[in-house]
């Protein structure tokens, strides 16, 4: 049996490997970016460097891949943003301003029941945010996080183990994860809202469908692409197809 902290390493890993055959390569077909490549070494990675995109224009952009590893297949509809590790006390990622990160790369994987490989991770939402954008899009709901301590000690009294979760600005809340051992402080938002911010959105790889378990692929239909079951005639479940916004992404990495 792998500890805890060797079994996080694992899965993060092996999602690394998955992103790249299946995101970056991707990317990279559709001359979306000339190039990436992965950051190896645990001190770069202490930086919020995973990987480093190079722009059509030749320009490296540092991307830090966050995934809801511990929640594989849940669909959760947020995504937590870390303000403080209550264990160690130090800043949170998104407010620690010696990391270099200038993106993230935020992912929802869904996959099989066993992580064995990367094989195993079946498709994921994925979206590229600046880190800027976050940080902006709380300043924009009159979110002051400028006294990071002053905030959390206010908010800190109105959550508990119960109900860990309090909403501090529409699709936006503070909440403290008892479940995991750092206990961290975040913020979680929802995705419709860093959808507004996000410069790429998308679903990438291969779903598997919910109601008989086949894969799914994609179909052109009347109103464009979605996921149709493998099993059609016999299944007729469906799943939509989040486009890849090129523009968006490509404005901003030119
Ligand atoms: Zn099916």
């Amino acid at each position: 049996m792998r500890s805890k902290f060797d079994n996080d390493k694992f899965l993060e890993e092996t999602f690394a490997k998955w992103l790249d055959d299946n995101f970056y390569e991707e990317l990279a077909k559709r001359e979306l970016i000339l190039g990436w490549y992965r950051v190896n070494g645990e001190k770069l990675q202490k930086e919020g460097k995973d990987t480093i995109i190079i722009t059509n224009a030749g320009n490296e952009v540092v991307i830090d891949e966050k995934a809801t590893l511990h929640y594989i297949n849940k669909d959760i509809p947020t995504f937590a943003f870390e303000l403080k590790n209550q264990s160690s006390g130090a800043r949170g990622w998104l407010i620690n301003n010696n990391l270099k990160t200038e993106y993230y790369l935020l992912a929802w994987p869904s996959g099989n029941d066993k992580i064995i490989s990367s094989e195993d991770f079946l498709y994921s939402d994925v979206m590229i945010i600046g880190k800027n954008d976050i940080l902006k899009l709380l300043t924009d709901n009159k979110i002051d996080i400028s006294n990071i301590d002053a905030f959390i000690s206010e908010n800190i009294k109105r959550v508990n183990e119960r109900s860990n979760k309090v909403e501090i600005a529409p699709g936006i809340s503070f909440n403290v994860n008892y479940s995991l051992a750092e206990r961290p402080i975040n913020i979680v938002i929802k995705r419709d809202k860093l959808v507004e911010k996000a410069i790429l959105n998308a679903t990438i790889g291969m779903p598997r469908c919910d109601k008989c378990g086949k894969p799914m692929l994609l179909r052109e239909g009347k109103y464009g692409q979605f996921y149709g079951c493998s099993n059609y005639p016999d299944c007729k479940n469906t799943k939509p197809y989040i486009e890849i916004d090129n523009s968006m992404l490509e404005k901003t990495f030119k």
